[in-house]
């Protein structure tokens, strides 16, 4: 199998299904594939197929009455076509796991279907009704990546939009139990290639069994030179055979090899963890957590949304790179992920607005810069398309002088609402205090902290630090390069009548929707000073960056009687943290001094990988570093955490979860002889 340390292909949009609707023998239309003329199901008896096929062949009714392990059962499939066999994974598993259990399914799909293609397929089956509807609340855009949708509180499923065996290389994840489907191996000959085969079995876990329709010999063989035993079985209806097999020992983890500092920590206990910050990086840790039935411990020493989590407007956005890097993957994934994941926190946006996010290119350089990610990106429109500064105006609804990027999904939150809101999931317990040392313990780790009652400790299983620009200060992070950077935010009264833009709009700053009559406008960005009371000069740099950016609207604002005096200005300032690579820190921290004992013939020679697993501060996490852009970022590395920590697939492809890795920088250091 090529190795799965290869980039991952630029961020793109996927071709949709083409579907004609053909009668089957059941007498209704049914869902058929013009591009591989080969159905997806057969109206008349699909739904008895997937059960024999798929649930029955791999034993699913019995394995999940039996599930009692920690972490989630999971489920593979090659080709989701219309989500007939995960619906039924699920229905099978409401109807017989116990109540502890969870599920995770993971699909790959290189043809997404049209949402109404979807609905009109899921029709069908009108017992799947209120499980169709969840899927297509959350249907994701046809954009190559993880898209991780919450079906019920037990029931997650991750859509591995691209092809498959590409997609499965780079799964961080293991499976229990595979759906080898997809179009029948004479019509999607591309698919049903030995790589597949490698890649499952490298991505299975030991005794992963697997169902598949076919018998060709193609898919025999490759399954037995992959590591997987098969034997024929009935197959369902007039198909007189099937195969159904499990793999005992599956080959180890190959991507490792090349990056043994970021093999993971074995899971550990996780009755209590404690959760440091309570800004929206820690509170989204924290409700993460939670809803997998963890307790924790949100500790802040001021409260919910601290630092720049409090204001009460914040814009989620993000600014991709011209040429597509690891950076802007993530990024879009957490941008994708935030907008599903508030639709789901709070279908009626209260916490939230969507609407949309302009970025507008007001000068020569940036037009350019816009012009090529443009041509480098074939990304949907319902993503991100370019716009005129006629168009821009017609959608903002001010004037606007300059072409730009329209971000339909993005738009701006209440971040102080939206911690206290994840701060209050069932589950969290909020304590006030002040974290100084965090100290190991035979169980887990000791954190002294002072609150209001005076110096005290708390034990926890785990810790998550999320503490913005002061979160190296323990001395296990001492080693995490991390820069203060302070931002203030300026607010204006807007009078009657008064023009206000109806997008976010962003260039050098941004100013937002207003909330009631406050026009909110900013946000200063000032490298290495961390004093966070409000200034003026802060409010002036803001009204001239306002000023710079839309001179019309400044002008038609003055105009309509707001005052633009600086002192008259509400703001607030506060301190956030960048890493020197501008990604975040998110995942296990490192043990600096280890690595760098580990790892030091790096600094000679860096093709010398030595084969010497990663040594982490067992059971401590970091999430920082999210800079400006926190409401895109944090989100996503939340789950990217808690699915660590309760060893469940990731929700990232493997290069970008590594990318987060709070080591990286580390080995760079090394390799570069710093
Ligand atoms: N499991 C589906 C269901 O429950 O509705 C039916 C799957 S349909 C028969 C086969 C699916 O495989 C199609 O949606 C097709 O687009 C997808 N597919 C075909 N080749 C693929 C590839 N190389 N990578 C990912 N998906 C692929």
């Amino acid at each position: 199998m090529p190795p799965a340390n290869d980039p991952l292909p630029p961020l793109a949009g996927l071709t949709r299904a083409h579907l004609d609707w053909r009668s089957d023998d059941g007498g209704e239309d049914a869902p058929h594939s013009s591009d591989f003329d080969d159905v997806y199901f057969s109206r008349h008896d699909g739904r008895a197929e997937t059960e024999h096929v798929f649930l029955e062949a791999n034993r699913l009714p019995e394995r999940f009455r039996a599930w009692s392990e920690d972490r989630p059962f999971v489920i593979g499939e090659t080709g989701f076509g219309t989500g007939l066999n995960m619906l039924c994974a699920w229905a099978c598993f409401d109807a017989h796991a116990p109540a502890s259990a969870r599920l995770h399914l993971i699909s790959t799909e290189l043809y997404p279907l049209d949402r109404r293609d979807l609905a009109r397929a899921l029709d069908a089956w009108p017992d799947l009704a209120d499980r169709a509807a969840m899927l297509l609340a959350q249907w994701p855009e046809p954009v190559s990546g993880v898209h991780r949708l919450w079906l019920d509180a037990r029931v997650t499923l991750d859509l591995h939009f691209g092809d498959t065996t590409e997609r499965l290389r780079w799964l961080d994840g293991r499976v229990d139990a595979w759906f080898l489907d997809g179009f029948a191996p004479a019509r999607n000959p591309d698919m049903w290639q030995p790589t597949l085969f490698a890649a499952m079995a490298a991505r299975s876990r030991p005794g992963a069994t697997f169902a598949t329709f076919t018998c060709a010999g193609v898919v025999k063989r490759g399954l037995a030179a992959a590591g997987f035993s098969w034997r024929k079985v009935p197959g369902f209806g007039r198909k007189r055979e099937m195969l159904a097999g499990e793999i005992t020992a599956p080959p180890e983890d190959e991507r490792r090899r090349a990056t043994p500092w970021f093999t993971p920590p074995a899971p550990r206990p996780r009755r209590r963890i404690a959760v440091i910050g309570g800004g929206i990086a820690g509170a989204s840790v924290a409700a993460a957590l939670a809803r997998r039935g963890v307790a924790v411990t949100l500790i802040d020493r001021e409260g919910p949304c601290a630092g720049a989590s409090g204001n009460r407007q914040g814009v989620l956005y993000v600014k991709l790179a011209a040429e597509t890097n690891d950076q802007s993957r993530c990024y879009l994934a957490g941008l994708l992920h935030s907008r599903r994941w508030l639709d789901a926190l709070d279908p009626d946006g209260t916490l939230w607005h969507p609407g949309g996010v302009l970025q507008l290119a007001t000068g020569p350089r940036e037009a350019r810069r816009q012009e090529r990610f443009l041509d480098n990106h074939p990304l949907p429109e319902s993503v991100v398309r370019g716009i005129s500064s006629a168009q821009a105006s017609r959608l903002a609804g001010i004037p606007i002088e300059s072409d730009g990027l329209e971000y339909p999904l993005a738009g701006w939150v209440r971040p102080d609402a939206l911690c206290r809101r994840l701060a209050a999931t069932p589950g969290v317990t909020l304590r006030c205090g002040e974290v100084h040392d965090i100290i190991a313990t035979s169980e887990g780790w000791r954190l002294s902290m002072t609150g209001a009652e005076g110096e005290n400790e708390l034990d926890a299983d785990q810790v998550v630090i999320a503490t913005a620009s002061l979160a190296n200060r323990f001395a296990q992070t001492a080693d995490l390069p991390l820069q203060p950077v302070r931002g203030q935010v300026s607010s204006l009264t807007l009078p009657e009548g008064a023009p206000a833009p109806t997008r976010v709009i962003c260039a050098g700053g941004y100013v937002a929707p207003p909330q009631s009559d406050r026009l909110t406008f900013g946000a200063t960005f000032r490298p290495n000073e961390t004093d966070d009371r409000v200034s003026d000069a802060d409010h002036r740099a803001n009204l001239d960056e306002l000023t710079r950016t839309l001179p019309d609207y400044a002008a038609s604002l003055e105009a309509s009687g707001a005052s633009l005096d600086v002192t008259a200005f509400d703001g607030r300032a506060s301190v956030r943290a960048a890493s020197p690579d501008k990604t975040p820190y998110t995942g296990p921290v490192p043990d600096a001094d280890a690595w760098r004992d580990a790892y030091a013939v790096l600094a000679k020679d860096a093709t010398r990988v030595p084969d010497t697993v990663g040594r982490h501060h067992a059971g401590l996490w970091i999430s920082a570093a999210h800079g400006s852009r926190g409401l895109a970022s944090a989100p996503l590395c939340a789950e990217v955490i808690a699915s660590r920590i309760c060893d469940e697939p990731m929700p990232l492809e493997a290069p970008l979860v590594d990318h987060l890795h709070p080591g990286r920088r580390l080995i760079r250091d090394l390799i570069r002889g710093v």
